[in-house]
């Protein structure tokens, strides 16, 4: 049988930055949060997981002894400029659709244990941080992230990946706490653009810029647009502002060739413009919590950007798209945005737009039209 040693050197061969052991109990301290804000967990429910049934490790692998968890930085490289602002770090080099990086790193790692005899699950929807502090290889920010014990720097640019196994293993002593210094005044919570940070580790993910942009069901409320800022995916502000965070970010890094690869596709004014055909074949695979039947939610997006851009090239490409698309949230979307870029030609627009708006799109462009009374 293996040893623990021969497993900690194998996930450090294939290039994982970290690894610890823990048990399969209940995840008991887990279910009570998810418990106490289900509201913040219906993404989870919609897409499948049953996030309380995974805090019980034995329905993940009824014969369950183990959870080894393996941590990946996903901030060796640098992103590029053209694409950091507007997409959280942690999707710009995500492969769990295109499963051609990190997975093929966890596909030889089960491998190695199923070869010797050991049955493995890899579940989504067992509590990865709980579990990675459980190991003592985290302890947990007042942004509710993850921060490493012993590699990235003790930083948060680390993904968790657990695997429930069928043999016992000495688990590590628990780091389950909140490790943030005392000197630090809740930057975090401070920087949140959209308030969404509550202090101890909670947070109304409904506030959350990553959950906004992923999931919205509609246009963007009024008093978040701004706030948004550059926002098309993702947000990484509550790790930016982190202390816990300097020490990585301070380096110069090699760029991250995949993503510059990439980035000529994630460009604005593309993505504004892009059809179905273009979304599947460029974007999804890349940033995929958005499908194709919800496309419009992406030139929202992208649309709120530009208007918070301030930049008037953007303007005659926000005119076609309005005239383009008849979903009232980019339409009503574009007239803010267009509002907020403000000039002559942005107010002449809007004028034109009004014949055959519908109501709500109508709305949107008063209310553009009245920021704009002193062109
Ligand atoms: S990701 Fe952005 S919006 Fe969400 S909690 Fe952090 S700072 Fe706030
Ligand atoms: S900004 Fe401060 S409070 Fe927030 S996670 Fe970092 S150290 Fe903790």
């Amino acid at each position: 049988m293996l040893t623990k040693q021969d497993i900690i050197d194998k996930a450090l061969e294939l290039g994982f930055d970290d690894i610890g052991f823990t048990n399969a109990e209940v995840f008991n301290e887990h279910k009570p949060f998810l418990q106490k804000t289900p509201n913040n967990y219906t993404w989870a429910a919609a897409s499948g997981l049953q996030l309380e049934e995974g805090c019980n490790p034995v329905t993940i692998l009824p014969q369950a002894k183990s959870i080894v968890v393996l941590l990946q930085n996903y901030y060796k490289y640098d992103f590029p400029k053209s694409m950091e602002p507007f997409f959280g770090r942690c999707y710009m080099d995500d492969d769990r659709v295109t499963r051609d990086g990190l997975t093929i790193k966890i596909k030889q790692f089960i491998a190695f244990l199923r070869d010797d005899g050991i049955k493995t699950k890899t579940p989504f929807h067992l509590p990865q941080k709980a579990a990675a502090a459980r190991a003592g290889i985290g302890t947990f920010g007042k942004n509710c992230l993850l921060y490493a014990n012993n590699t990235a720097r003790k930083s948060s640019w680390i993904n968790p990946v657990t695997i429930v196994i069928d043999k016992e293993y000495e688990p590590g002593k628990p780091t389950v706490a909140i490790g943030c210094p005392d000197w630090c005044r809740n930057a975090c919570i401070a920087a949140c653009p959209t308030r969404a940070l509550k202090g101890n580790c909670t947070i109304d993910s409904q506030r959350c810029i990553s959950y906004l942009t992923y999931y919205a069901s509609d246009i963007t409320p009024y008093e978040l647009r701004e706030p948004m800022g550059l926002s098309v995916y993702g947000c990484d502000r509550c790790q930016d502002v982190c202390p816990r965070n300097k020490a990585w970010m301070s380096q110069v890094l090699p760029i991250n060739e995949r993503v510059v690869t990439k980035a000529p596709y994630f460009d604005l004014v593309k993505l504004l413009h892009m059809d179905e055909k273009y979304f599947l074949h460029y974007i999804w695979a890349h940033m995929f919590y958005t499908p194709a039947t919800d496309m419009w939610r992406w030139k929202m997006n992208v649309a709120r950007a530009m208007g918070n851009s301030s930049d008037d090239r953007f303007v005659p490409e926000l005119i076609a798209a309005f005239n383009n698309n008849n979903d009232p949230r980019v339409q009503g979307m574009i007239a803010w945005a267009l509002g907020t870029i403000g000039g002559v030609r942005a107010k002449d627009a809007l004028h034109g737009f009004r014949a055959g708006a519908s109501d709500a799109v109508l709305h949107e462009i008063e209310r553009a039209l009245d920021s704009l009374h002193h062109y």
